[in-house]
């Protein structure tokens, strides 16, 4: 559409394209008329919040007249535990989406600059535009890497300069699932100058199972300059609630708290994240079936002659060898959903959340037959 009133918008707004999400399952009912339909494209936990979560949110819905409270002192005193910092060093947002954006509003503007890398979470690209700044996007690692189009810390390293502000790590990242070890994150981290804020994104920490993978929020105490940002919509599968937290130095917290909403996150979020966090089985049972499930999708994916990027998250991105939107097109007739990735700038991939057995039998089986045809 023709927008009349976009000169009237901010420079940053003017350049802004929206976010695609994953397509909803109702709009693929409406639009092409299917049932039974299979979502593998936003990397939700197949089985669902904890059973801890539900009791939650049922048990506070008496309370729903009342303002949530501001601070979400409860559950900030859990996430301050859990990361062994005070809760003056826990931001809570609308998602951790939000405080990806809370970041850039605070610390970047026109003339000022960001640093990412090509094939990273594309939230960081829309939250510096946003604000006027330049973004600086650094080369990812080449195809044959053990890290296929993973970060390269040394050229985001080489793009840092006087007029950086933030720079955006995605450990692991999504869409590739690469990431990146402890010993290299902390030297990455320990070079850079003391006006540049680092944003290490563990959206998917819980997944992660290999032992040389950092707990970066273990480095707050020492630097003031690092925030990390955590989730609970993905392990813990309350992406519809909205819940996602910093965990920063107390100055960082500061600026944060004082640029977000007084009432950003609901009370019902609250509660279900207090809880969630306790429900230690439901969160194993999701990080197991994960593990079993992603071994098992990646190898029928190679099976079919399909490339697949080794990935420690619950979603694979998949070479398809060819242009990827025409198979997606045929997945959504089969009542798969999956998530293409062109505007990651990976025409030839899509990107595949690990499910159920039953949901990545589905999703095998309409591969099988899309390819096949
Ligand atoms: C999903 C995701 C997020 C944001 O999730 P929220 O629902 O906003 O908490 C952040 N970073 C990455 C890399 C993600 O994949």
């Amino acid at each position: 559409m023709t927008n009349k009133l976009l000169d009237l918008a901010a420079p940053g707004i003017r350049g802004l394209r929206s976010y695609q999400p994953g397509k909803p399952i109702a709009e693929l009912e409406r639009e092409y008329g299917v049932t039974d339909i299979v979502k593998l494209a936003s990397n939700e936990n197949p089985l669902g919040p904890a059973p801890r979560a539900l009791a939650a949110i049922a048990a506070a819905t008496g309370d729903l007249a009342r303002y949530p409270d501001a601070n979400g002192f409860d559950l900030k005193q859990a996430l301050a535990a859990r990361h062994g910092v005070a809760a003056g060093c826990i931001t809570i947002g609308n998602g951790s989406n939000e405080l990806l954006v809370l970041l850039a509003e605070s610390f970047l503007g026109p003339g000022l600059e960001a640093v990412y890398s090509r094939h990273a979470f594309a939230v960081y690209a829309l939250a510096v535009q946003a604000t006027g700044a330049v973004h600086r996007v650094a080369d990812a690692l080449p195809q044959e890497h053990a890290q296929p189009y993973g970060h390269d810390l040394d050229a985001m390293a080489a793009l840092v300069g006087p007029d950086t502000r933030l720079v955006f790590v995605a450990n692991p990242n999504n869409p590739t699932g690469t990431w990146l070890d402890a010993d290299a994150l902390e030297r990455f981290i320990g070079q850079l100058p003391e006006h540049v804020i680092v944003v290490v994104d563990e959206a998917y920490f819980d997944y992660v199972r290999e032992p040389a993978y950092p707990d970066a929020s273990r480095w707050v105490e020492h630097n003031p300059n690092l925030v990390v940002t955590r989730t609970f919509s993905k392990a813990y599968g309350l992406a519809a609630l909205r819940m996602g937290y910093a965990v920063s130095g107390p100055e960082v917290a500061d600026i944060l708290n004082r640029i977000r909403q007084p009432f950003n996150t609901s009370s019902l979020a609250q509660a279900a994240a207090l809880a969630a966090l306790e429900d230690t089985a439901h969160l194993a049972r999701s990080v197991e079936l994960n593990a079993v499930e992603s071994r098992r999708v990646a190898k029928a994916c190679t099976g079919l002659g399909l490339g697949v990027v080794p990935s420690v998250g619950n979603f694979l991105l998949v070479d398809m060898r060819t242009e990827a939107e025409p198979i997606f097109e045929a997945l959504l007739r089969e009542a798969v959903i999956v998530r293409p990735v062109a505007n990651y700038g990976l025409p030839k991939h899509l990107r595949i959340s690990v499910g159920t057995p039953a949901e990545n039998d589905r999703l095998l089986a309409a591969l099988h037959k899309v390819i096949a045809a």
